[in-house]
């Protein structure tokens, strides 16, 4: 008898997804004896049959693998037969090494049904969860994926759940958290002021947030506030609390028709809501929701994603759901931390967890995602890196100061992490350090080399420097063209244009940059144009108040005579007077090419931002707004040019903003014309600038990035004026355009630095 045997090693997410019993099946089905166990660098099998020829497993293993896993290779090699009987699932082997492990996982269709049937021995309860769903990334301690090693570790499994784990045809076979209400934890529910538990657990919450109570309620990566959608009162006492009055809050809605009362859902908006991760999706308002996202023209709506949240919108439609922190901290996990200062009651429940994580946000532009913040249900997917740009070097990168992130690099692969919020807060600095170390256990990471921005004083920086490791520093808006190349591999063996638009990025003259187009590969970059300098009168503060832009742009446009136009009117004519003398005597008044700040000047001057911005991107996204209610019909723009005398280029937007006022104070047209004026004044903008780069350098790829493409207008027009002018156009796919992606091309400019300077 001719005894065959293979050993395979399958690479990608296969951990945590029920890819070992799946094995089991695959195997035991086609006859197979031998063994499956997981192992540092993925899954290994051990196959042995008569005469065994593998095609068909190996079909199969691809065709059929469950829903969660990500098969992203396949090695194999005979092997000499060890002689086995039968097949087994054998336990998970200590060897360190990469491997990957899932996000966290929606409630699948399976035990939805379950929590729902009183039959079933898991009816009501909050915590059901199977191979195919359920927390991972926010439980786990250490790999490999097993129960002791997460928090679930200090529940004794009962008999009936045990069973369930142990039997290979079980949905739960190796379910690590696998709980039932006998053995798993449990809920209890907590009034805020007194700090004593009250009877009534579930029902009796839903009852209080149908009374119009703030509760804490405790999810998958912290706590949310949550109060009823629909109560003007709630919802304003909430604002309170969170001391925010503008900012969009997050609504959670029971099922698709329900958000179809209040927003428009398209079919690829659908399948984003309803998908495994669940993130929530910026949608069309059609209804007002007072209090819930004022002044913009979208509202912020995500599904229930665990049996809890389940339970409680069974008889909630809709909720607000919003991270339960203090302002611009990161949000909760702890219990001890929640207290009558965020809500009159807490539901929370005794499995700890692990690693916080934010919900994720994204919107549907042109069919495709934009994330406005990636956490929750894709991190930790790693990022495989093209070939050639493999290392055995690990790189950590620290990314930027404001919605960070950090990415590690290890055996061809890079890890981002879940946004980390602005490290000016000292806490979420904290949180920065929490999660590197978490994904120092979670991969064992140990750097070799650092990268971080160019900025000399971000926290990130610093913290880089102080590893007293190689550092790289890499310019911002260079590494936010470098990242999606990385993400789609596509390497160009010729420059690219990129497109890069946000607030504020340190320019490698010393400058506030964020209007930038540079003329790049990944050795490195030249600047081919950029926003004319204005000046930031008052420096930070001019970030935080736009009426000090209007200014600006204004003084560059008319001079220091500029007659106000009417918004400026309401700011009092000495705080004008000073804004006036510092630009003109050149006092704390920097330079700056950002594009944020020039949609700060147009929204202000439109009359359409406040004078004070409560958060980052406000008044851009009035701006937008207003834009998107006069429909895409309204085709026209305003006048700019490019100045070409010197290099870089300089685009000039006097014209702009002489037109602007012009169409405002004379013509006396709708701000939301001129909004939308403007915006298609900037896509004209990018076209003839990559006209030019097309012209002068023959380049084809435009890379378009940066916080301001998460405005969609912006990123519509642009992607399709592009591609009709017959650009490639190149953008984040499953990473933010903004900072958050900083970290993923610091990764991008190390390896290939690397290649060329081994090291
Ligand atoms: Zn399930
Ligand atoms: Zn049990
Ligand atoms: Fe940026």
């Amino acid at each position: 008898m001719n005894q065959k045997a293979f050993r395979l090693i399958v690479r990608g997410t296969v951990q945590g997804v029920g890819f070992r019993p799946f094995i089991y099946r695959l195997a035991t089905r086609l006859g197979y004896s031998g063994f499956v166990r997981n192992i540092g660098e993925g899954v290994e099998i051990y196959l042995e049959k008569p005469g065994g020829d593998l095609s068909e497993f190996l079909e199969l293993l691809r065709t059929e693998a469950p829903p969660l896993a990500r098969i992203e290779e396949v090695d194999y090699q005979p092997v000499e037969p060890l002689g086995r009987s039968g097949f087994e699932i054998d336990r998970s082997s200590q060897e360190k090494s990469f491997v990957f492990i899932s996000p966290d996982i929606a409630t699948c269709p399976e035990c939805l049904r379950e929590i729902q049937n009183p039959k079933e021995r898991r009816y009501r309860y909050p915590f059901t969860n199977c191979t195919n769903c359920g927390p991972r990334y926010t439980i786990v301690r250490r790999l490999p994926y097993d129960r002791p090693k997460t928090t679930m570790s200090g529940f004794r499994m009962c008999p009936d759940c045990r069973r369930e784990y142990r039997d290979p045809l079980d949905r739960r076979y190796h379910a690590q958290p696998i709980a039932c209400p006998r053995c798993g934890p449990g809920l209890s529910l907590v009034e805020a002021a007194s700090g004593k538990k009250i009877p009534g657990g579930l029902e009796e919450a839903v009852r209080l947030i149908r009374n119009g109570k703030i509760l804490a309620v405790k999810g998958l990566g912290g706590f949310h506030l949550i109060c009823l959608a629909t109560s003007r009162k709630a919802v304003k006492r909430l604002r309170q609390i969170k001391r925010r009055q503008t900012k969009p809050l997050a609504l959670m809605a029971r099922d698709i028709g329900t958000i179809r009362k209040y927003a428009t859902v398209s079919s690829s908006e659908k399948s984003w809501l309803t998908s495994p991760a669940r993130p929530i999706v910026l949608l069309k308002k059609k209804r007002e929701l007072p209090g819930i996202s004022p002044f913009i023209d979208t509202v912020g709506i995500m599904l229930p994603y665990t049996p809890l949240h389940h339970l409680l919108l069974k008889d909630l439609p809709l909720i607000v759901a919003t991270s339960s922190n203090r302002k611009d901290a990161p949000i909760i996990k702890d219990d001890r931390l929640v207290g009558p200062e965020l809500c009159d009651y807490i539901l929370t429940h005794n499995r700890e967890i692990a690693m916080r994580a934010d919900d994720s946000v994204l919107t549907v532009v042109n069919g495709k995602p934009v994330f406005f913040r990636r956490a929750r249900g894709f991190v930790p997917f790693p990022q495989a890196v093209p070939e050639n740009l493999n290392s055995p070097v690990q790189i950590l990168a620290v990314g930027g100061e404001l919605k960070n992130t950090i990415s590690i690099y290890k055996n061809g692969h890079i890890v981002t992490s879940q946004f980390l919020g602005d490290l000016d807060d000292y806490e979420n600095y904290r949180y920065f350090e929490e999660t590197l170390t978490h994904l120092k256990k979670l991969f064992s990471f140990r750097p070799d080399l650092v990268v971080s921005d160019l900025h000399p004083d971000f926290w990130s920086t610093r913290y880089a420097r102080n590893l007293k490791i190689p550092h790289l520093q890499v310019q911002h808006h260079f590494a936010h063209s470098l990242a999606p190349l990385v993400e789609h591999h596509l390497i160009p063996d010729k420059k690219f244009l990129g497109v890069s638009f946000d607030g504020f990025g340190y320019g490698d003259d010393g400058q506030a940059w964020g209007g930038e187009f540079l003329l790049a590969d990944l050795d490195g970059y030249e600047r081919f144009a950029h926003f004319d300098y204005v000046p930031l009168p008052g420096g930070d503060a001019a970030a935080r108040e736009p009426w000090r832009m209007a200014a600006a742009y204004l003084y560059r446009t008319f001079g220091k005579n500029f007659r106000p136009p009417r918004p400026l009117a309401r700011i009092p004519e000495n705080r004008l007077h000073s804004v006036r003398l510092m630009m003109e005597r050149n006092i704390n008044s920097p330079l700056t090419s950002s594009a944020g700040r020039l949609f700060d000047a147009v929204a202000f001057i439109c009359g359409l931002a406040p004078a004070r911005v409560e958060f980052e991107a406000e008044a851009p996204s009035r701006l937008e707004a207003a834009a998107s209610r006069v429909g895409s019909k309204f085709g026209r723009s305003y006048a700019f040019s490019i100045n070409r005398s010197t290099r870089p280029y300089r685009i000039d937007f006097s014209p702009t903003i002489m037109e602007l006022v012009f169409d405002l104070e004379k013509k006396k047209i709708r701000p939301e014309e001129a909004a939308r004026k403007f915006h298609l004044t900037l896509v004209r903008v990018i076209l003839e600038t990559a006209l030019l780069a097309r012209k002068e350098h023959g380049l084809n790829l435009v890379v378009l990035t940066g916080g301001v493409f998460l405005n969609r207008i912006l990123t519509e027009q642009t992607e399709k004026v592009l591609k009709e002018n017959g650009f490639e156009v190149l953008r984040p796919a499953f990473y933010s355009p903004g900072d958050e992606s900083l970290s993923l091309g610091q990764i991008t400019y190390a390896l290939n630095k690397l290649k060329r300077e081994p090291f």
